[in-house]
């Protein structure tokens, strides 16, 4: 744990695994109700000084953190890869990811400006200015262990706040690293601060509740979200939430099929399916269905999995064993309800997997809306195909859903790509493209999928406070 400043060991701990094979990687500080409170405390204590600095204090220091951070990227990789299970190469291309939020951030400290009002009145000037919130909670999930901090830390830093960080349980071995890159930039005490937990309640109890939080960031579920943002609402605290996703991939009759199949490949099966923006109903037009679903298939069955320490390994293992058994509950449902099964299938467990908890790249065939799939979440590696005739018809169902993140549509007609883009319910569209993120673009999604916006100007905005000046001379 890292609070004001200073290293504290526990004596209560909790073990981190390694999901590839079950292995202890080490013992961490079991924090709660208390340390947190401190943690609060000291990045309160804190925040008049750091507000008090210049957009180029901290301009400088985040671009430190931003080397820093690069010059650690195999390290910081390789722990990523130990403790959340992704191949090296992603983990690796993460810290790059997560690295820009550093370096954008840091620019934009110095564009955080205001505005002078005309008045009505010849005596009287209104002058706006921005300020930082304050103190900001921040909760983030296991599946971007690095990316899903910066994107949250590099903002509250470059607007003036403090924060406070609890990462998830299985993954604070990355959030330590992380802290030791902050601290190495000269970032002062009490700015950042880190609570390691394996029960998050109490935690987030004191971030919702605890006066002097002024804000609280969170990523994860939408069901921990909801929960979260009421009780944080009801403290009139600010809050901004990145939930859960249930991407439509739309690939129409006028798309180039296997060049659409190779993009649903890629994005469907990055970080084994668990990222939020991951497609989770591949809307394809019956014209397109069978070179789709060869290609797509054909490229699927081909995917290593293994431990992503090992040479060639695509697919690393989920999370835990509850993901695994969620993905039989979902393809045995699909199969009962007449899908196909085009490849996958099952749970694998030969050369040693059965120590950890891998499941194999599944493609299912003519799924429809009464599978649970179709409805649920997926966040592991099974690529559900619904065949579609008409325009109207797929939009529909792409926005049947409460969720509102990312959407993906491959279409060569560009009055329906911008029809299509239009009329979609979704926070984040890729048209003809699979990775549409960037730290200067504006991350976020809709209905249940969250509340404000991360990365981009907007990202910024969610720090701070607007303050209006009426001047009589
Ligand atoms: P989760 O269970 O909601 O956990 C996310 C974070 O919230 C973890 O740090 C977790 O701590 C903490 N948490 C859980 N219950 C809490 C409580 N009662 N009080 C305070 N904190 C609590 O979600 P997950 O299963 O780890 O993550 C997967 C979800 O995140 C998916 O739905 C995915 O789509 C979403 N996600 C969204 C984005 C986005 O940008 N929109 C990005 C990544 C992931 P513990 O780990 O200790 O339980």
């Amino acid at each position: 744990m890292f609070i004001d400043g200073a290293w504290q060991e526990m004596e209560r701990r909790f073990d981190i695994t390694n999901p590839a094979d079950g292995s202890v990687l080490e013992s961490i500080g079991d924090g709660g109700a208390e340390e947190a409170t401190q943690a609060v405390e000291a990045a309160h204590a804190a925040f008049a000084g750091w507000a008090g600095t210049t957009a180029y204090e901290r301009a400088a220091i985040l671009s430190r953190a931003h080397k820093i951070m690069l010059e650690r990227r195999d390290e910081l990789a390789r722990t990523m890869t130990l403790e959340q299970g992704k191949p090296l190469r992603a983990a690796t291309l993460e810290v790059g990811y997560g690295a820009d939020f550093l370096s954008w951030f840091a620019e934009e400290a110095k564009r955080i400006e205001g505005r002078t009002i005309p008045s009505a009145r010849r005596d009287q000037r209104f002058l706006a200015i921005r300020q930082p919130v304050g103190v900001v909670a921040a909760i983030t999930p296991w599946n971007y262990p690095v990316s899903m901090i910066t994107r949250k830390v590099a903002p509250a830093l470059a607007a003036g706040c403090t924060v406070v960080l609890k990462p998830a349980e299985a993954t604070p071995l990355t959030a330590v690293a992380m802290m030791r890159v902050f601290e190495d930039a000269g970032v002062p005490k009490g700015v950042v601060n880190l609570v390691t937990c394996s029960d998050p309640r109490p935690v987030g109890d004191v971030f919702v509740n605890h006066p002097k939080v002024r804000k609280l960031t969170f990523t994860g579920s939408t069901a921990v979200g909801k929960m979260l943002a009421g009780k944080a609402a009801a403290n009139m605290k600010r809050v901004s939430c990145e939930l859960g996703g249930h991407a439509p991939f739309l690939v129409f009759e006028d798309a180039d099929p296997v060049h659409a199949a190779k993009g649903a490949q890629l994005v469907k099966f990055l970080n084994t399916g668990q990222a939020c923006i991951s497609p989770n109903r591949i809307f394809v037009h019956r014209a397109n269905l069978e070179p789709f679903v060869a290609t797509l298939t054909e490229r699927v069955a081909k995917l290593k999995v293994g431990s992503g320490l090992d040479e060639g390994v695509a697919i690393g293992p989920l999370v835990n064993e509850a993901a695994v058994e969620k993905m039989s509950r979902q393809v045995e449902d699909a199969r009962d309800r007449g899908a196909g099964v085009a490849c996958g299938g099952s749970r694998l467990t030969d050369g040693g997997l059965d120590r950890g908890h891998f499941y194999a790249p599944t493609v299912l065939t003519d799924v429809t809306p009464d599978m649970l799939i179709y409805r649920e979440e997926t966040f592991g590696p099974i690529a559900p195909i619904i065949p579609f005739e008409d325009e109207s018809e797929v939009i529909a169902m792409a926005n049947d859903t409460e969720y509102g993140l990312a959407a993906y549509i491959y279409t060569r007609d560009i009055a329906r790509a911008f029809r299509t883009f239009e009329a979609l319910d979704f926070g984040i569209i890729g048209i003809n493209d699979i990775n549409p993120t960037s730290a200067a673009a504006p991350f976020g999604g809709m209905k249940d999928s969250g509340l404000g916006r991360e990365g981009s100007h907007e990202g910024l905005d969610e720090y701070l406070e607007t303050k209006l000046g009426g001047f009589a001379i």
